[in-house]
């Protein structure tokens, strides 16, 4: 029995041939019949009848079955496409790749050009120094070292001098950091000895860091969180480590400029110890990025960095509200830090009001109201530019977004994901995309039923059954793998079926890129890759890459961030910058940023989908609403699209805020 199937020349097919009874190219080659454009058509060898063309993409017979990857289809179209628009060097992905395309060589991640450079510059210059577990993109492992590296660099493209202070993790790739030197070896105490210390300064991202490199075991291993140490004692030593370095080199900043409970223990060493030393001049800012994490601390460990553990384990000072009465009680570092810090800020005005009204740190919070502020996050318009990201197969902006498609097609391809067909309307495939920590606030149930849904969301099928064909063929768009595998398993035999599928059209794909740092969530979602990733629609891949990030906001029609809650949340706004429209859940930043477009009161503020409950009902709502605009309404999702890359949601427009902030704390001398 001979399938035939006809192609046009360009393109190369592939038999998967794992299934049963795999059949050769050649042999595919051998076969029949031209059709339109890039459809292909499946003939009946017996009576040369034609079965109907369409633009499916799964073939079975029941004796002998090929799958044709839609990867192959369209290649003809896209090389074509990308030829006339000037990205013919182009190296389409496989997933076959021995080296996958998120990690080939990218060209030096040059983020000096910004495009903000020429902002004004402030008249009253600052010397702000960031005491920091984060910096993207050397040591990020989530939105805290974006910020950082964001908002220091809008500090310095206003003028202001700029110092990043953070570990010298092990994992750190030092070619990321140029001029790297040796500038000072001190010692800095830490439970009852002084540990030999080196402080490097280097550049990065235009950047002045300063990296802390004790002689002990602290930060070593090959991810800057979840190493063998214990974290806890060594933010502690960082801690008096950053201030021991000031004091040793004279160096006093304006600002020192702390975040999360890492750090938090600073402001207590520098009210309570370093002043007394030769420490006057700086003032101490707080940013909490996250009020999950609140650096839980015994009196005893906080004495090992030098202070008196016990004097802090009062209700004003550091004692864990929810420890007291309990034998012992406990400490708190972020509670702490908030009381000893000049300033607190955190990261969006919702995410203010909201852990003013609940969470165990309210109190402390609303006893610190008069130094506690809400100021939103931004991304740095420099290193996520689509108009010049190194990590984009192809660039674009609002004003020409045929980049995007590329992009889109590129990841598809690269992932093995189903290519959309070449027409416009019925046919479109939203790629819905989520790049996250998997940790319960991300709203791991929400991620887990998109996942579903968007595998499922499909228009009733209209099968037709006929009859007298010689061999089964199922024709099922990539969305449908129940079908096919219902249909795979299950052969009719002696009777010829033609399930024809070919107005399906609702159906939609995603890719999940995350990193779970709780094994049983990481299980979880393996169970979960182990399910779809075999299909051609879903993609979830568990691991951490910058550079695939960068790809995937590129190529997604959607960005899904389906919160518990979000302090603020960048992923909707790096979606945005890219093209993406937001599916978010209205709490924290998310609601500061992200507007319903069939909802809101003000219509010019829409850009996304936006849903409140925590239920998959809520979900669909607004997920089907998405999927549907992207598919009905093309011409004014291409506005929106177009819309939300212009929104300005960059450092630019908020560093001023901090600026303004650091100027009410400054000293001058
Ligand atoms: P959070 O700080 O809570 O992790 P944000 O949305 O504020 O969340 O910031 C997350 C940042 O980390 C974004 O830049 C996002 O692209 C990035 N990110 C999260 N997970 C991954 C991953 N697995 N691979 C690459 N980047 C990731």
């Amino acid at each position: 029995m001979t399938l035939g199937i006809c192609l046009p020349s360009s393109f190369s097919i592939s038999p998967i041939p794992k299934t049963k009874g795999s059949i050769t190219s050649s042999s595919i080659h051998r076969c029949f019949c031209r059709i339109n454009s890039y459809d292909f058509v499946v003939v009946n060898k017996t009576n040369k009848k034609k079965l109907k063309p369409c633009k499916n993409y799964f073939l079975y017979s029941n004796s002998c079955d090929v799958k044709i990857p839609a990867a192959q289809i369209g290649a003809a179209e896209l090389e074509d496409s990308t030829t006339k628009s000037g990205f013919k060097n182009l190296v389409w992905p496989s997933p076959d790749d021995e080296i996958p395309f998120w990690r080939r060589e990218f060209p030096t991640w040059d983020v000096n050009s910004d495009d903000s450079v020429n902002a004004e510059k402030d008249s009253d210059l600052l010397h702000i120094v960031h005491a920091t577990a984060e910096m993207a993109p050397i040591a990020k492992v989530g939105g805290l070292g974006d910020v950082v590296t964001g908002l220091a660099r809008a500090c310095i493209t206003r003028g202001h001098k700029v110092d990043v202070m953070l570990p010298f993790y092990e994992c750190i790739q030092r070619q990321h950091i140029n001029n790297l030197v040796l500038i000072s070896t001190y010692a800095s105490y830490f439970n009852g000895d002084w540990i030999p210390t080196n402080a490097y300064r280097g550049e990065v991202s235009g950047i002045s860091v300063i990296f802390i490199e004790p002689s002990n075991h602290f930060f070593k291993g090959q991810s800057v969180y979840g190493g063998s140490y214990n974290e806890l004692e060594a933010y502690l030593f960082f801690s008096r480590a950053c201030l021991e370095w000031m004091q040793v080199t004279g160096t006093q900043p304006d600002i020192i400029h702390v975040h999360e409970w890492q750090t938090g223990a600073l402001p207590l060493l520098y009210w309570d110890m370093y002043q007394d030393l030769s420490l006057k001049k700086p003032r101490i800012v707080l940013t909490i990025h996250n009020m999950e994490h609140y650096g839980e601390c015994s009196q005893e460990q906080l004495s090992k960095c030098g202070l008196d553990g016990s004097v802090y384990a009062t209700e004003d000072k550091a004692v864990d509200d929810r420890t007291i009465g309990h034998n012992p009680e406990r400490l708190s570092l972020l509670k702490g830090g908030i009381v000893y810090s000049n300033a607190v800020v955190t990261v969006s005005p919702t995410y203010l009001k909201e852990t003013l009204c609940s969470g165990w740190l309210a109190s402390t919070l609303l006893r610190n109201r008069d130094k506690y502020s809400g100021i939103l996050n931004g991304i740095d318009s420099a290193m996520w530019n689509p108009a010049t990201d190194v990590f984009l197969p192809a660039k674009f902006d609002a004003e020409n977004f045929q980049g995007k498609n590329v992009c889109k097609h590129f990841v598809q391809r690269g992932l093995g994901l189903a290519l959309e067909g070449t027409s416009s309307g019925s046919d479109r495939v939203p790629l819905v995309v989520c790049v996250t920590r998997l940790v319960a606030q991300k709203g791991l149930h929400l991620i887990t039923h998109a996942i579903h849904r968007v595998d499922e969301l499909v228009s009733s099928p209209s099968l037709s059954l006929s009859l007298h064909v010689r061999w089964l063929v199922v024709m099922v768009s990539h969305h449908l793998n129940k079908l096919y595998l219902d249909a795979a398993c299950n052969p009719i035999r002696g009777t010829d079926v033609l399930i024809d599928v070919s107005i399906i059209n609702a159906g939609g794909q995603m890719v999940v890129l995350g990193r779970a740092p709780d094994g049983r969530v990481q299980r979880e979602f393996e169970n979960l890759a182990n399910l779809y990733n075999q299909g051609s629609g879903i993609r979830i891949l568990l691991m951490y890459s910058e550079e695939l990030s960068h790809m995937l906001y590129a190529a997604a029609d959607m960005v899904l961030v389906p919160s518990m809650y979000e302090p603020c949340g960048l992923a909707q706004m790096i979606g945005m910058r890219y093209g993406a429209i937001p599916v978010v859940r209205k709490t924290g930043g998310l609601a500061d940023t992200v507007f319903d477009i069939d909802q809101g009161s003000q219509p010019e503020l829409a850009n996304g989908f936006v849903f409140e409950g925590i239920d998959q009902g809520s979900l669909n709502w607004a997920l089907d609403r998405a999927f549907s605009s992207y598919r009905e309404k093309p011409n004014e999702w291409a506005t929106t699209l177009q819309k939300v890359m212009k929104v300005d949601n960059s450092w630019n427009k908020t560093a001023g805020q901090y600026i303004d902030l650091y100027n009410t704390l400054r000293v001058k001398w």
